[in-house]
């Protein structure tokens, strides 16, 4: 037999290890929750890049698998994934807490479906041309969290030569188990997506990265690339971030993404579980992206679970699906625990990034009071981009945006990392979170207007 992973387990300097907290949703197999009985709200963003534009308007009537919205640049068309009629086109209540322009449509719960202009069919009838096209009309975008569109992270310029792709199926931030379950119960799709994007890039091998606390997982794949010679399990160590796509093209490959740099910059692309089972689909069955799995969890969910959604379902009746809550809520994340976004409304849409809902009572939502640093370094140590989040900090708090920049702090990914380790409790990430945010409006304040920042 092949032998399918060394027993070297691959891992980057840095991290830290949570408790993963898997063990409340890991055993229990998707369930479906694709009747919802609510309107559908469709926001234009759904990915990296500008809004879509609204390609229908109230009043008009709607098929499951339409384009509702196209995007001017970068982005990815959006679907409706039911039928009904459109009740409103106005900005609406995103998971990142602002207003967004989306298309509100009452579901008639018939989910009539417009009649396909492709056909399902194997990638291998298909040129390297036709399945970026398949990919791009099927509105794909990085499902992971990032929402980069995957048709452009598959197009590289022609001077990068791509010699990896990855499939990153580490799942490392603490509860979340949706990629978990897609590994164990759509294996075949998993694998087959990683086939369809390895045919694009002639040459390449394909690496199926999956964290040591999945074995299932690892079994779970194995008869599918048995025979395959240019795909390869690798053994990861469970810590987080692991699945950083830095952190995880360093363990994988031993390649630095270069700063301000892409992964195809080093011969790499890197894709998610669920995107890879989404590029199955688009040429497999020639269905668009408009469902995704969500895990639901938490100390205040009855039923936590592993739920397959329409997008565009409201959170309140995913959480109702999920038997709703036990106790009071005290603090509700779209997303993982370290990197999520706490919602501060259920009435905001599942969309194509949304792979977990939080649900936390007071006692584990407790933000600790912050006392002084004691220079123990234990931030700096955990730090996966290598940065000094104490100093980063600092420079925050006394508004030296230069100093920031010096320090580089744009390059943090903030992963929580030091913020979890920091004794003292300190606001680390939070910190440079808004360091980057002011550097970043600053930068594309210069370029409109010509000023450099400072
Ligand atoms: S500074 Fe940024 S990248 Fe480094 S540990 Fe903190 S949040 Fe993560
Ligand atoms: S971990 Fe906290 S206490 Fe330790 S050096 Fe960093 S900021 Fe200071």
């Amino acid at each position: 037999m092949k032998k399918l992973y060394s027993s070297v387990l691959r891992t980057f300097k840095g991290g830290v290890h949570p408790p993963d907290e898997k063990r409340h949703t890991a055993d229990i197999a998707i369930q479906d929750f694709m009747d919802p009985k609510g309107d559908m709200v469709f926001p234009m963003l759904q990915h990296l890049g500008a809004p879509c534009r609204p390609v229908v308007k109230k009043g008009d009537f709607v098929l499951r698998d339409q384009v509702i919205g196209e995007p001017d640049g970068l982005g990815a068309l959006v679907y409706s994934s039911v039928s009904g009629t459109v009740k409103d086109v106005k900005p609406m209540p995103h998971p990142n807490g602002s207003k967004v322009m989306s298309v509100v449509i009452e579901n008639d719960r018939q989910y009539t479906t417009m009649e396909k202009d492709i056909q399902p069919c194997s990638y291998k009838e298909l040129s390297a041309e036709q399945i970026l096209d398949r990919i791009r009309r099927a509105g794909i975008v990085g499902m992971g969290g990032a929402g980069f569109p995957t048709h452009i992270k598959l197009s590289p310029p022609p001077d990068k030569k791509i010699d990896h792709i990855i499939l990153n199926a580490s799942e490392c931030e603490p509860y979340l188990t949706s990629d978990y379950r897609v590994m164990l119960e759509d294996s075949w799709r998993v694998v087959n997506g990683l086939r369809i994007v390895l045919s694009l890039f002639p040459g390449a091998k394909g690496y199926i990265a999956i964290e040591s606390n999945k074995p299932d997982a690892f079994q779970a794949l194995q008869p599918y690339i048995e025979d395959e010679n240019d795909i390869e399990l690798v053994g990861l160590k469970t810590k987080y971030p692991q699945g950083g796509e830095k952190q995880l093209i360093h363990a994988v490959t031993h390649r630095e993404v270069p700063s301000g740099g892409l992964p195809a910059d080093i011969g790499c692309i890197v894709i998610n579980v669920d995107t890879s089972v989404a590029i199955s689909r688009a040429i497999t069955q020639a269905r668009p992206l408009q469902r995704r799995i969500v895990t639901v969890t938490g100390d205040c969910v009855k039923n936590p679970g592993n739920y397959r959604v329409r997008i565009g379902t409201s959170f309140r009746e995913v959480l109702e699906a999920a038997g709703g809550v036990t106790k009071e809520p005290a603090k509700i994340i779209c997303g993982g625990p370290m990197m999520g976004m706490a919602l501060s409304s259920l009435d905001v849409p599942v969309i194509k990034t949304s792979s977990c809902l939080l649900v936390f009572s007071d006692s584990k939502a407790y933000l600790p009071e912050e006392s002084a640093c004691i220079r123990c370094g234990k931030c700096i140590q955990a730090c996966p981009m290598h940065l000094q989040p104490y100093e980063l900090n600092q420079l925050v708090l006394r508004r030296d945006w230069d100093g920031f920049i010096k320090w580089h702090g744009p390059e943090c990914i903030e992963c929580g990392s030091c913020s979890y380790i920091c004794p003292a409790k300190r606001h680390l990430t939070q910190t440079c979170k808004l360091g980057r945010q002011v550097v970043a409006a600053m930068r594309k304040q210069a370029a409109k207007g010509g000023k450099s920042h400072g």
